[in-house]
């Protein structure tokens, strides 16, 4: 069954750094039946839609303003990175959240900004080392969920992927266990069908990310409910992230 594998570059590379490693990726993944999507900075897009164009990777950002356009000077809006071929952004993601301090209610924003202006949204939840240790990471990300996705319509929820991302597995190296993922997937799979349907439930995509590699993938993979994966540090190794991204699951 084909999976969704999406690389999030953050910070890293520059463009003609970038333009080497995606000339190299296409051409290595052209056979892959997954969906494939690569999610740069911002400086790097019109590089994508110049190489991805025609090919079976997808693109996008890694955060958008949830403003329109206006007086936000450094701010970049959905309908910018749409009218440069991105066709997703990530949003809520755990660097953003802990770093740049967002808030659910503006990553809500972020979403119906995101949505309106056609784009497809990585949603990114996931709890943090004491909310896990405390035997609340369902309950968290439950709430996460329903603040974020609050006036989201049912029809909408196609456009958006929700990635587990336990913030102490991100980058860090270390890695959920396979139960605590299957677990997490499953509540959030119920916890869309309370808040939408058992229909939507069904239909909705939910990756994990957090630490996974070339050594870890295809276990985590495999996992029930588990539909694809984001991934960091690790997809900035054009060799072992074409690996991924062609493997047949
Ligand atoms: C991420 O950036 O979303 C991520 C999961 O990073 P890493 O794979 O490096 O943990």
């Amino acid at each position: 069954m084909k999976k969704l594998i999406i690389g999030n570059f953050k910070m890293n590379t520059t463009p003609s750094e970038f333009k080497s490693y995606a000339m190299t990726f296409v051409t290595k993944v052209k056979s892959s039946k997954n969906d494939i999507v690569l999610c740069v900075p911002y400086t790097h897009l019109s590089v994508a839609k110049e190489l991805f164009d025609k090919s079976n990777v997808d693109f996008g950002a890694q955060n958008i303003s949830e403003e329109e356009k206006g007086a936000l000077t450094g701010e970049i809006s959905a309908s910018m990175i749409k009218d440069l071929g991105a066709t997703y952004t990530i949003i809520g993601h755990s660097e953003r959240r802990t770093k740049f301090k967002e808030s659910d209610k503006s990553i809500n924003k972020k979403i119906k900004t995101a949505l309106a202006n056609g784009l497809k949204v990585l949603l990114c939840v996931g709890e943090n080392l004491q909310t896990r240790t405390n035997k609340q990471a369902c309950q968290f990300v439950k709430k996460q969920l329903d603040d974020d996705l609050k006036g989201i319509y049912e029809n909408e929820l196609e456009s958006v992927i929700i990635s587990y991302e336990p913030i102490w597995a991100v980058g860090t190296g270390k890695i959920a266990t396979n139960g605590d993922i299957k677990k997490m997937a499953e509540t959030i799979r119920k916890e869309i069908a309370y808040l939408y349907s058992e229909k939507a439930s069904q239909k909705a995509t939910i990756l994990y990310g957090g630490s996974v590699n070339i050594n870890n993938y295809k276990k985590i993979l495999q996992l029930e409910n588990v539909n694809g994966a984001l991934i960091g540090g690790a997809c900035l190794d054009v060799d072992n992230f074409s690996v991924i991204a062609r493997e047949k699951f």
